[in-house]
């Protein structure tokens, strides 16, 4: 009798909650435990981005809409100014892509045989395009001081340096073509590269590995840092991206499924520090440093299954820790990808996976910075030097044990920052994503 009791009860609970969900119109997400909650959640980033300046501001119509391209998963600025974008072509990573081991399963297939890097000028003209037959699965592209341009290819598990004149051969490649490892010759599903001024590079390794390896120039491994689990800073959940900050004698990653830039000491891999915010959500995809007014952060945030995280592009003040702009195109961003900033921090594009997209967005207030600055008849200086050992001998001191203490380090930097950036450790527990 007490077992058929229960067994009503369970279906009229059923009955009661298929009801609820269809009243919602869409089950899981909107089931309201507490009524008026996302609502206020939304309301809440709705007056958090109204507090922002919205800045840069996007160029419509840039680049050529009649050049076609297909997923975009990074974006890079050469020495002249110009974009360069890298897609890939007619090739799309999804759930049959990889096996569980990590091995790329459409081997027999021949590389894309599209150009997959495309080359843009200011304006949006293709003035390039290069590439062809040497990639499978395109992910990070950065360019050097000497114009030479590093690439990652997640289904190659490889690295690949290309220098100005010879655009099909590379002149360093790194790990095993096709073979996925965790040990000093291979990498997994490497996301991207940083090279600093003096030639030594960083890799981000990557979707499998959780460590960041710094090479010298010749492609001899210097250090590395990172781990799979526990209790640390130097945990990440899919080092994503890759920026230097060269002034500071740092290298920040966006460690994606943590929903953090972290950074870390160029010279020995000594953590510093970490930005995250409640109002960019559990995903952070890429970030970009321009040693502007101080240093800026520029990051872009990803689909999280909420609502209540708008998905766009944001700039963080690196002394204070504050949001300080957003930015995205009329219509918000869907799945960015990439982000990089001019040096001037006037300029800044994003990569998107999905639609199919490269967007230019402007800040006119430091392009006129710029000009003033050309105008003067004295040359400009740097705008700062080496600083690393203060910081660096701090944040080495940082404890860190997990929610707590990640936002009370976290708030070291963002002490003065309204409710809009209230740390938090937000990427526990969250599993990577497959379609990225
Ligand atoms: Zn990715």
């Amino acid at each position: 009798m007490q077992l058929c009791c229960s067994v009503f009860m369970f279906y009229i609970f059923e009955i009661f909650f298929v009801l609820t969900c269809i009243l919602n119109s869409s089950c899981g997400r909107r089931f309201d435990y507490y009524p008026g909650y996302y609502g206020e959640q939304e309301n809440k980033a709705k007056l958090a981005l109204e507090k922002l300046e919205h800045a840069p501001q996007w160029v419509k119509n840039w680049p050529d809409a009649s050049v076609k391209m297909g997923q975009v998963s990074g974006v890079a600025l050469d020495n002249s100014g110009n974009v360069l974008v890298f897609h890939r072509g007619h090739n799309v990573w999804d759930a049959n892509t990889f096996s569980d081991k990590d091995i790329y399963l459409n081997l027999a297939e021949p590389p894309i045989s599209q150009p997959t890097i495309l080359v843009f000028n200011e304006t949006g003209d293709l003035i390039d395009m290069w590439g062809e037959n040497l990639f499978h699965m395109p992910h990070g592209i950065t360019v050097d001081s000497e114009s030479n341009v590093w690439v990652t290819d997640v289904a190659m598990h490889q690295v690949f340096k290309f220098n100005p004149q010879d655009r099909e051969n590379p002149v360093l490649v790194l790990g095993e073509k096709f073979v996925p490892r965790d040990d000093e010759t291979h990498f997994c599903k490497p996301s991207a590269v940083a090279v600093m001024s003096n030639g030594d590079f960083f890799v981000a390794d990557g979707y499998c590995n959780t460590r960041i390896i710094k090479y010298a120039a010749d492609g001899s491994k210097l250090l590395q840092f990172g781990r799979r689990a526990g209790e640390s800073p130097f945990v990440f959940q899919v080092p994503h991206a890759l920026t230097l900050a060269e002034d500071r004698g740092l290298v920040c990653c966006a460690d994606r499924e943590r929903g953090r830039a972290a950074c870390f000491r160029a010279d020995n891999g000594t953590y510093v520090t970490a930005f995250r915010s409640w109002l960019i959500g559990p995903r952070l995809f890429s970030v970009a440093y321009a040693p502007i007014h101080g240093g800026r952060l520029y990051v872009v945030n990803g689909p999280s299954g909420s609502r209540e995280i708008p998905v766009r592009g944001y700039v963080i003040d690196f002394n204070s820790g504050r949001l300080i702009q957003t930015f995205a195109p009329d219509g918000g961003l869907s799945n960015p990808h990439d982000v990089v900033v001019s040096p001037d921090g006037s300029r800044v594009y994003v990569a998107e996976l999905n639609p199919y997209k490269v967007y230019k967005f402007v800040d006119d207030q430091l392009k006129n910075e710029r000009k003033e600055v050309k105008n003067v008849t004295i040359p400009a200086k740097p705008t700062a030097t080496i600083e690393a050992s203060s910081v660096g001998a701090e944040g080495a001191r940082w404890a860190w044990r997990g929610a707590a203490a990640g936002a009370a380090g976290a708030a070291l930097l963002a002490a003065a920052a309204l409710a809009l950036l209230r740390a938090r450790n937000n990427g526990k527990g969250r599993e990577a994503q497959p379609l990225m």
